[in-house]
């Protein structure tokens, strides 16, 4: 008997789309509620052990991915690009942060998106909002943006598929470190800033020649474990991928490893966070500037009253000019509480623009100094920076100004394909790891 998480329904659900047909919504769902889930309760488990280490800073996260993917993106291509550029980066900050780097793809669910306004306005012309794959179509006509409840088995299906390549290319030898390591050596080799870079890619090389000569040869250079995440924000295909777990009889949203609920739909009294409140995933909670210590304590009381290290992450987004004044009020009072809370900090999401050419963007440097100072408030606190929050793909986009490659803002017009927000593109992201690696230096 298909589960659903009770008492969401009762409640305020903000940013969901105005489904033009209850009777397709009804049987799409009830169709999802029958199907397989697309994880496991044993794996989420797993996760949020592994988040329970960054809780005691004895593990980093790197979660990354597209802001919105979209069904055409499910390519091999493209899903590999986005996995190879996620292993990249996190062997770099492994080697930095001298612990493991749990990784987390903002991947295999990131179809539907909270927006500012419910209507976009081009030329006079007014219609909804694209709210992700998942809901309508990008292309500007009416008929593209009415959402169609349909698309949900679309938004399982793209899910499917991805996390099916995921799996391959994670467990088939694609992820051995050495040669993680050779793709990293080539990024630094034709970097125009690779000089920077050469030191701790020169640093790994000796690692690794030292663990060849001791003959080490641990199936963990091998593989590798890789989860899954998305913002739980479409509240009628999350509830209907919930279900009883049969060992525990626990529900877990089966979607994904770990969902998170955004800056938009995080109220207190709202469905999203009675709905992250009934499932047993490790869950995420966006926080913008605007929180409050009142506001995390509460999530807290909410979403982890039994304090399960793992269970409750923050994702704070503050922007760089606000993160080194509003995160240390928040983290001291989680502190104070002795919650167990794993930080993660999300540079991207404070950090938006629109650039002269018309282009939202954002810059790499302003992404860097973000990060930057969410470490420094951790350092004074002497908590953990537990991870970043990175939007990226694996291809060559020009969306995200700076970076080694400088993008330039006349040059984002010449890739620029995000279906939402700009993300960092391959050598952006490898900077970027880079560039964190040098932070567990000073
Ligand atoms: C996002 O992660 O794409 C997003 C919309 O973030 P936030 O909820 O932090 O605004
Ligand atoms: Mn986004």
């Amino acid at each position: 008997m298909p589960v659903t998480a009770e008492g969401t329904h009762r409640m305020p659900a903000a940013q969901q789309p105005d489904w033009p047909d209850a009777d397709v919504l009804r049987a799409v769902t009830s169709e999802l509620a029958a199907c397989p889930p697309l994880v496991f309760a044993g794996e989420c488990d797993r996760l949020r052990h592994r988040l329970a280490a960054v809780t005691r800073g004895e593990a980093f996260v790197l979660q990354g991915g597209d802001c919105a993917e979209t069904f055409d993106g499910v390519s091999a291509d493209q899903v590999r690009d986005k996995v190879k550029t996620l292993l990249q980066m996190s062997v770099v900050l492994t080697y930095a942060s001298s612990v493991p780097v749990i990784k987390v793809g903002r991947m295999a669910g990131q179809y539907a998106k909270p927006r500012s306004s419910p209507v976009e306005v081009r030329d006079g012309v007014e219609l909804p909002a694209y709210r992700g794959d998942a809901v309508n179509g990008l292309a500007f006509t009416r008929e593209a943006r009415t959402p169609d409840p349909r698309r949900l088995k679309g938004m399982y299906h793209a899910s499917t598929a991805t996390l099916n390549l995921i799996r391959a290319i994670t467990t088939g030898g694609y992820a051995d470190l050495r040669q993680v390591h050779e793709w990293n050596r080539d990024f630094v080799a034709k970097s125009p800033v690779g000089e920077r870079y050469e030191r701790i890619a020169q640093e790994i090389d000796n690692a690794l020649a030292f663990l060849t000569a001791c003959g080490a040869n641990p199936a963990k250079l091998h593989s590798t474990d890789f989860f899954t995440s998305h913002e739980a924000l479409l509240l009628d295909y999350e509830v209907a991928l919930t279900r009883v777990d049969s060992r525990t009889g626990l529900l877990y949203d089966t979607s994904g490893h770990m969902v998170w609920i955004g800056e938009r739909t995080r109220q207190l009294d709202g469905a999203h966070i009675e709905f992250a409140a009934q499932v047993h995933n490790p869950v995420g909670v966006k926080l913008g500037p605007s929180a409050t210590s009142r506001d995390a304590l509460a999530l807290v009381e909410r979403l982890n009253p039994d304090n399960v290290p793992g269970r409750l992450s923050f994702i704070v987004r503050m922007g760089r000019d606000r993160v080194r004044d509003v995160l240390p009020g928040l983290v001291e009072s989680v502190k104070a509480a002795g919650a167990q809370v794993a930080w993660i900090c999300d540079p991207m999401h404070g950090n938006t623009f629109k650039a002269s050419s018309t282009h939202k963007t954002r810059r790499f440097d302003d992404i860097l100094d973000e990060v930057k100072g969410f470490f420094e408030v951790h350092r004074s606190l002497a908590t953990h920076p537990g991870g970043i929050h990175i939007e990226l793909t694996g291809d060559d986009v020009t969306e995200c100004v700076g970076g080694g490659d400088e993008i330039l803002v006349d040059d984002l017009h010449q890739r620029y394909e995000t279906a939402c927000d700009p993300r960092l593109n391959r050598y952006q992201s490898l900077d970027l790891a880079f560039q964190v690696a040098e932070l567990y230096r000073d």
